[in-house]
């Protein structure tokens, strides 16, 4: 039985999902823009998961603009506050932990004149609020800043974004990438200060290849695509309806979110203590960073590409060092942190889902045992 631990990189869709999405693709095919009865059905699927996701955030459901995914989600929200607000301001505020679909939206940003202030963490990834409030100046039109570091689990400061903003007069938008904090702790929009917010279905047990940005009302950003009338025009193109019929039914299927965090806050805690067990073992995650993510140095001579691939193969184990997105490259997200080189390069990420047990825990911690025993530095 293969132990799965790279839940961070993607989840396994729950039944319900996988449910939906086998309807819409062998029943409800119907393009929602027809007119006929099949069209129509495949529009109420839409609506129905668009409801769900807006309950789930605590917001309206025509703030809800379906995408492919949280890269797409973030470049529409990047791209689309810049351009908007160009008349009003030049500086961009972000940080240099971001996903890459953010860190590069910014670099092409950056080409174009617009000048980007990426905030340093410190060694533990966190983000000081003071940094951030430095950063803002008057012509300050866009924050953008995860709620959640993908790599280390750390938790930005979000919600002390709106107040700064307002201080300092500026007319900036507020971006969040909640990829890793949705499903898994409480995510809303107006609790957050948020005006853009980006979200992915295959994070929470949906399907991969839909995601969602969330738009307050008012909140005016512009386009990156054009064709028709479809997602308010901010999105336009046939919608993926078989996977936002699956987003919507891995929504509905969250069921507690405070029960399964406590659920995996224990785990967190029990693997940590079962880590401190083994010599040389690093826990890089900060303490107060979401029990999901926990990322640690692995005393071997082995890299952590070679890690991860022994892992698999011998032990049918599976954790990511770091982003998925980015698996050859140096983590920029630990570089930031300033870690020593031999630390980056020799560290991976355990993450979890409300369905990972002890047990998988203990096999991790027993191969890692070993591995180091095999392997040493
Ligand atoms: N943002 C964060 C924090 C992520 O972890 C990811 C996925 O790795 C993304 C954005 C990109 O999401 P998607 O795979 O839906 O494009």
């Amino acid at each position: 039985m293969a132990v799965y631990l790279d839940n961070s990189a993607t989840t396994k869709p729950c039944p319900q999902a996988v449910k939906a999405i086998n309807r819409m693709l062998s029943q409800t095919y119907g393009n929602p823009s027809s007119l006929h009865r099949m069209g129509i059905e495949a529009t109420k699927e839409i609506i129905s998961a668009r409801e769900s996701i807006a309950k789930a955030l605590s917001c309206e459901k025509d703030e809800i603009y379906f995408t492919s995914g949280a890269t797409e989600a973030n470049n529409l929200a990047v791209f689309g506050a810049a351009y908007a607000n160009r008349r009003k301001g030049n500086r961009i505020v972000t940080t240099a932990i971001e996903h890459e679909s953010i860190i590069e939206s910014m670099r092409e940003l950056e080409k174009e004149g617009f000048e980007i202030i990426k905030i340093q963490p410190d060694s533990k990834g966190e983000v000081n609020i003071n940094d951030v409030e430095k950063a803002i100046n008057g012509s300050t039109i866009l924050v953008s800043m995860m709620y959640i570091n993908n790599e280390t689990g750390s938790v930005l400061p979000v919600n002390s974004l709106k107040k700064i903003i307002q201080r300092k007069g500026a007319p900036a938008l507020i971006h969040t990438d909640c990829v890793q904090a949705f499903g898994k702790t409480e995510v809303r929009p107006k609790k957050l200060g948020a005006d853009l917010l980006s979200i992915t279905a295959h994070k929470i047990h949906g399907p991969k290849g839909c995601g969602a940005l969330y738009i307050k009302k008012g909140a005016r950003i512009l386009p990156r695509v054009f064709g028709g009338e479809q997602e308010n025009k901010i999105r336009p193109g046939t919608e993926a309806s078989p996977l936002i019929a699956g987003f919507g039914a891995a929504v509905d299927a969250f069921g507690d979110l405070k029960a399964a965090n406590r659920k995996v806050s224990k785990l967190n805690e029990y693997t940590r203590e079962k880590l401190a067990g083994i010599n040389g073992v690093i826990i890089n995650s900060p303490t107060g960073a979401s029990p999901y993510i926990l990322n640690i140095f692995i005393p071997t001579f082995m890299r952590s590409q070679t890690i991860i691939q022994e892992l698999s193969e011998k032990y049918g184990i599976y954790v990511s060092n770091g982003s998925a997105c980015a698996k050859w490259k140096k983590s920029h997200v630990l570089s930031a942190m300033k870690l020593p080189d031999n630390v980056i390069d020799k560290s991976i990420r355990i993450s979890f889902s409300r369905e990972s047990t002890k047990e998988d825990s203990d096999a991790l911690c027993g191969a890692l045992k070993d591995l180091i025993e095999k392997h040493p530095e």
